[in-house]
């Protein structure tokens, strides 16, 4: 459950694993660490972001902005949100 979006959080963050390409662009811009790189591979053999402290986001979308293949999506609300 440790990745497992709640519902009683500001924001939602999400990340397409299959479109990451593993720069890290997210975790560095991300001021309050919310990513962390996954242990395993992605199709194309990257090791994907995962979303390991969404109830830390703020909803800044600064890992929005900088993800240069739009793998991110960060919503107001909890997970029905997406
Ligand atoms: S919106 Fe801001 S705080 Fe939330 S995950 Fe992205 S960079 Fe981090
Ligand atoms: S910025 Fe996008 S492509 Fe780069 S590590 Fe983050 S999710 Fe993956």
């Amino acid at each position: 459950m440790a990745y497992e979006q709640k519902n009683n959080q500001p924001y939602t963050v999400r990340v397409y694993e299959q479109g990451c390409k593993e720069c890290g662009y997210c975790i560095e811009v991300c001021p309050r660490n919310v990513f962390v790189q996954a242990n395993y591979f992605n199709d194309k053999g990257y090791r994907p972001v995962q979303v390991k402290f969404p109830e830390k986001c703020i909803g800044c979308r600064r890992c929005f902005f900088a993800c240069p293949d739009f793998s991110i999506d960060v919503k107001q609300g909890g997970k029905d949100s997406l």
